[in-house]
């Protein structure tokens, strides 16, 4: 009888030992989660790392109920935090920063980063959503950070570079950047955009092996800047398309440079999403998939990922997001809400 005693207690001390160890090795190993929000259209990805630290990128629209600030902070407790740390705006466009107030009013933030102060004065509906964030700022509540490329967020857990902005890009290449870009060719361009997207901040986010790039709105011609002759940028696991998938950006020396697995365009269904963006997008060599927030009504049959890349179907929206769960090795889950089935992305080599 002592016997078996002291074996079952040995086995006992195994199993306590071996569950200890599994939850070190999780502990280490522990996934950093992005959800791209559907704001019809506008902008909302939020970042939130491993030791919890949160970025959220853009605000979506104001009015509508709240619709979108409501749509971040459903995300933000998917994620299990209760304050965002970081509200990146891009640039002062009101599907960008036109949700602010009523965000601020649903969840604490603990700083805004922009690209600086609003360059496109002229334009009522940006001057509206440019004073509504003076408005917040004004409460004193929050930090304001203004960055510029070859700046680093100061957000532990991963590294998030900033590439474009404030109508400037990178002037150096990124770590496992420079490499001469073979899609440079010149090739028809479209009309130059010199409005606040022209100073759209962008960033590249590093977590382990896994990159990510998202450049916000900005224009093909920026594009260009940092991508031509060389690759600034290097390879990316996950690309979010420039502009919302908008014929304006999204270029080839950007797409088919930085040669993405995986592709998300944030688009509504009248907003982005144009057949020509899509195409360059759709033939980029090594993708594995091309998710939409929306279909594209503009795209029609002929320009839309089959059903199971698209978070919004054609007809009633039901504001459905995309979930990726990404690992420092370079592997990632990407969850679409509308059908709850994740899809998982190897590690490369
Ligand atoms: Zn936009």
């Amino acid at each position: 009888m002592k016997s078996a005693r002291h074996i079952a207690q040995a086995l006992t001390i195994a199993i306590t030992l071996s569950q200890s160890l599994v939850a070190v090795s999780a502990g280490n190993s522990k996934p950093l989660q992005i959800y791209c929000v559907d704001v019809e259209g506008g902008q909302a990805t939020l970042f939130v790392t491993p030791q919890g630290e949160s970025l959220l990128i853009d605000t979506g629209w104001d009015g509508y109920g709240g619709r979108d600030a409501d749509r971040i902070v459903a995300a933000t407790k998917d994620a299990g935090i209760s304050k965002i740390d970081y509200v990146l705006i891009t640039h002062y466009h009101s599907d960008h920063v036109g949700g602010a107030t009523q965000l601020a009013a649903r969840i604490p933030i603990g700083a805004f980063i922009d690209h600086g102060d609003n360059t496109e004065t002229n334009d009522a509906p940006t001057m509206t959503g440019w004073n509504a964030y003076q408005k917040v700022l004004a409460t004193g509540k929050y930090k304001r950070i203004s960055v510029k490329p070859g700046d680093i967020l100061p957000i532990p857990g991963a590294e998030f570079v900033i590439v474009n902005g404030g109508g400037k890009v990178l002037e150096k290449p990124l770590s496992n950047a420079g490499m001469k870009n073979e899609n440079c060719k010149p090739v028809p361009q479209p009309a130059a955009d010199h409005t606040e997207n022209e100073f759209s901040l962008g960033l590249v986010m590093n977590f382990g092996k896994l990159r990510l790039v998202d450049l916000g709105d900005l224009p093909w011609a920026k594009e260009l800047e940092l991508m031509c002759p060389v690759n600034k940028l290097g390879k990316a696991d996950i690309l979010i398309a420039t502009h919302h998938g908008f014929n304006g950006s999204g270029s080839p020396a950007l797409v088919h440079g930085i040669i993405p697995r995986v592709a998300i365009m944030e688009n509504g269904a009248k907003k982005g999403g144009s057949p020509s963006a899509w195409d360059i997008v759709h033939s980029s060599p090594g993708l594995d998939a091309l998710y939409q927030l929306h279909w594209s009504e503009e795209g029609g049959a002929a320009h839309n990922s089959p059903a199971e890349y698209l978070a919004n179907l054609d007809g009633p929206d039901g504001g459905n997001y995309f979930k990726i769960t990404a690992r420092s090795d370079g592997s990632f889950d990407l969850l679409n809400s509308r059908t709850g089935k994740p899809v998982s992305y190897l590690a490369q080599k």
